[in-house]
């Protein structure tokens, strides 16, 4: 990579800025020690004008592939569009200069936000109770899950271990469930994509904490069976699990709650449109059933005096009864519930049902497209995303990665790839409800562009891509391995 450092733009003596005279007398630094007082001359920083540093971070910027740049179906993570609207009330300085130290009567409208947000993450989820605290999808699964074992030994019923979890899950799912330090199970799928009915009656018994379920699951396909499942699982005692990271199909539409789900967690980064992948921490609030609401993390968002005709209600923490604890500092990602909220008043209820159902018809509308081309292993309508296959018999040369590679050049983002693990050669194709329809024609037919040259000129897809910034790297030095300044870089990444 030759990329120019901000180093290789620096001359001696110029400036970005006018230093302000200093509001201390000068005087004072001959007091420091000094091993503590530094020489400006060895320093080594660049010395660059405003423009420079302008361009070159822009220029770094766009470098990389984002949303704000180009469509971005990457399958299971919803890369819907961030409004801006967000990032304006997010902004706002009653909300960002607020202190989580703060007494809670200073920060009467932050915890009314809260509140709200919980009661509508309530709503839409048919949950009796929701706490904001988790930081990410993975952070609410290892919360729920120490709630379901709670939960159990609260009856005095320590013989229960196993969580079920079908090999259609997110890698999440079996890493919350051991992190927690009870056994996974795993289940087969039928040819349908649903939950292998015959293997989970099997599996449940009286050592069942219960069952994780996606639904639709990670093939983007509602669960045929979900009443069935869910009564053999709380036949034998267990609990149900939702793992609501994408619930870009549902909201509005069905209620995890109303199907018998006992606990669920939300992605604020996915479904409720706040950023991710680089562009801002994660939010897993986790919303459970009646007998789960004791269990909940405290402390609890909650109305601690009603109000009347004239006065606000006074809003305050709570402890539930028999609580897990903390789960994390404070009160979560506060900035990202302000987004979510924002996002969810924008919209209404209707709009948020119109939104799952737009989803659902970019999905549906794509996978018309391509399955023609692309070998399609269940073959069903989907929900909020779908599953190819990214190989073909009679081209077995190319490979889903190298399909990924080449949409690349053409300035979209791939899509999921090798998962979930039961389609060999996975594409995970998801578009969102935030993609017109445009758009969608032009990556179908970007998509059909590559099928061919996978026949016709595979090296085009094998050497690809060509115009990026870089080629093909070692995938995993490059996340490990990750280079955050201006150093020179390491060898594998020239
Ligand atoms: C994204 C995702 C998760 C994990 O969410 P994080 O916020 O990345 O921890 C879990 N399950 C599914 C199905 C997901 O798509």
């Amino acid at each position: 990579m030759t990329e120019p450092l901000i180093y290789d733009y620096s001359s001696p003596g110029r400036a970005g800025i006018t230093m302000p005279q200093p509001d201390v007398p000068l005087a004072s630094f001959a007091d420091l020690p000094n091993g503590l007082v530094r020489d400006p001359q060895t320093l080594d920083l660049p010395e660059v004008s405003q423009l420079d540093v302008v361009r070159h971070f822009t220029h770094l910027s766009a470098l990389n592939h984002s949303i704000d740049k180009g469509f971005y179906p990457l399958g299971s993570c919803t890369m819907k569009y961030n409004p801006r609207i967000n990032e304006e009330t997010a902004r706002l300085p009653g909300f960002a200069f607020s202190h989580p130290m703060q007494d809670p009567l200073t920060a009467q409208g932050n915890l009314a936000l809260m509140y709200q947000l919980q009661e509508w993450l309530k709503e839409i989820g048919g949950f009796a109770a929701v706490t904001l605290q988790p930081a990410a999808g993975a952070h609410g699964e290892f919360t729920g899950i120490l709630m379901m074992r709670a939960y159990h030994l609260d009856r005095g019923d320590a013989a229960r271990k196993k969580i079920l979890i079908p090999n259609s899950a997110h890698g999440t799912n079996p890493a919350s469930t051991t992190m927690s330090g009870l056994e996974v199970v795993e289940l087969p799928s039928d040819s349908r994509g649903n939950i292998d009915l015959e293997a989970l009656r099997q599996a449940c018994g009286p050592d069942v904490v219960g069952l994780m379920i996606t639904n639709p699951n990670t093939l983007g396909l509602f669960e045929e069976h979900i009443e069935d499942v869910v009564k053999l699982v709380h036949g034998c005692g267990g609990l149900i699990y939702g793992d609501g990271a994408n619930m870009n199909a549902m909201v509005g539409i069905a209620r995890p709650g109303d199907l018998g789900f006992d606990v669920l967690h939300y992605n604020l980064h996915k479904t409720f449109s706040t950023p991710h992948g680089g562009g801002g921490p994660g939010s897993g609030p986790v919303g459970v059933s009646e007998r789960l609401a004791d269990f909940l993390p405290a402390p609890l968002v909650a109305i601690v005096e009603d109000g009347d005709d004239d006065e606000p209600p006074l809003y305050g923490f709570i402890t539930p009864k028999k609580t897990i604890g903390r789960m994390k500092a404070f009160h979560g990602q506060f900035g990202m519930h302000v987004r979510a909220y924002t996002y969810m008043r924008v919209h209404g209820a209707e709009g948020l049902r119109e939104n799952s159902e737009v989803a659902v018809l970019n999905a549906n509308y794509l996978l018309a497209k391509l399955k023609g081309a692309y070998y399609l292993p269940y073959d069903r309508v989907c929900k909020h995303e779908f599953v190819l296959e990214g190989h073909w018999a009679d081209a077995p040369d190319v490979h889903a990665l190298d399909i990924s590679k080449r949409l690349m050049d053409y300035g979209i983002h791939p899509p999921t790839n090798y998962f979930p693990l039961i389609v060999k050669e996975a594409l995970m194709i998801e578009p969102t409800e935030t993609e017109s329809k445009e758009t969608l024609d032009q990556f179908a037919e970007v998509m059909l562009t590559i099928a061919k040259e996978a026949h016709e000129s595979p090296q085009v897809l094998k050497t690809a891509p060509h115009v990026t910034p870089v080629a093909r790297l070692d995938e995993v030095r490059a996340a490990k391995e990750l280079v955050l300044c201006c150093r020179p870089l390491p060898e594998w990444a020239e």
